[in-house]
């Protein structure tokens, strides 16, 4: 596995390997890996003939200077795990060598960045496509694969792409969760026993929004029960539900009848948690 930190390195990794095998597939991710980012070099593997990742905490993308300062770092155990799940290269670049001195430059979907979770997180998807942008030109791969879980980031980035006429064709990985349905995150290291237990929650009230939309209910009552099942849950508070159109995120009407996606964020116990789930009817 190459370890590529500069620009050139790694556009020089990427030539070989597209001369050598084909078609690459780009995992971007921020490190602390688990099985989810796992899920999606699986995904990579299948559809590109090879595999980069990147490691890159983005500053633009948080809020607060303090929870980018506090992002889990490990890079070791990251680049042994991509190395056990077959990824052919890796950048891990500086922040310098992202946004280099003087950089002025934003990517910004004005519409579907500063709707939903964008309203709480102000400047996070711009931070996102921002990056990603960049990731995109440094890498030029041909192929780039990224979680549902991050449903609104996954619409963005097929916005920009569409937009900015990148040659890069967008896969999204369905979820992976723990056997009781916790959808895996790096923030679940932080839930205590207890609330690990409660985190469950999320997975259960939109299971129970599932068997409402089978059942034909209407939007209404499908948030209802999602709302119920939140609310029987004393570590949970309920942060944020959105029942939009799925892909364009725009507001629906009364009836399930249409591709439906619905966004939760749930805190438990100091921990905010997402979780996200597409209905058809
Ligand atoms: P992050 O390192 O948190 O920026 O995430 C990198 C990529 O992994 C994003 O495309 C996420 O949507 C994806 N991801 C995170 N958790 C999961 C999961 N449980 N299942 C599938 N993909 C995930």
């Amino acid at each position: 596995m190459q370890i590529c930190r500069s620009v050139e390195a790694c556009r020089s990794a990427v030539r070989a390997l597209k001369s050598e095998k084909g078609r690459v597939a780009f995992v971007p991710t921020m490190g602390a890996l688990h099985e989810g980012h796992m899920a999606l070099v699986e995904k990579a593997r299948e559809v590109g003939d090879s595999v980069v990742a990147s490691l890159f905490i983005n500053p633009t993308q948080f809020g607060q200077a303090s929870d980018f300062e506090t992002y889990p770092r490990d890079e070791e155990r990251d680049l042994a795990m991509f190395e056990a799940a077959g990824v052919d290269a890796v950048l891990i670049p500086d922040v310098s060598e992202i946004y280099p001195e003087g950089n002025e430059t934003i990517v910004e979907t004005t519409r579907l960045a500063n709707m939903l979770h964008g309203i709480v997180r102000p400047g996070h998807f711009r931070g996102v496509t921002t990056v990603v942008a960049r990731l995109f030109n440094i890498v030029q791969p041909d192929i780039a694969v990224f979680g549902e879980k991050d449903y609104q980031q996954l619409q963005v980035i097929r916005r920009m792409v569409r937009d900015l006429h990148f040659p890069v064709e967008i896969f999204g990985v369905p979820t992976r969760r723990a056997p009781d349905g916790l959808a895996l995150s790096s923030r679940n290291a932080r839930l205590s026993n207890e609330s690990r237990k409660a985190a469950t929650v999320l997975s259960r009230a939109l299971d129970a929004a599932t068997e409402r939309a089978k059942s034909g209910q209407s939007i209404a009552q499908i948030r209802s029960a999602i709302e119920t099942v939140i609310a029987g849950e004393p570590l949970a508070e309920l942060r944020g539900l959105d029942i939009v159109e799925a892909q364009t995120l725009e507001p629906l009407g009364a009836q399930f009848d249409r591709p439906t996606a619905i966004m939760l964020s749930v805190e438990i116990d100091g921990v905010l948690l997402i979780d996200q789930k597409e209905l058809y009817p």
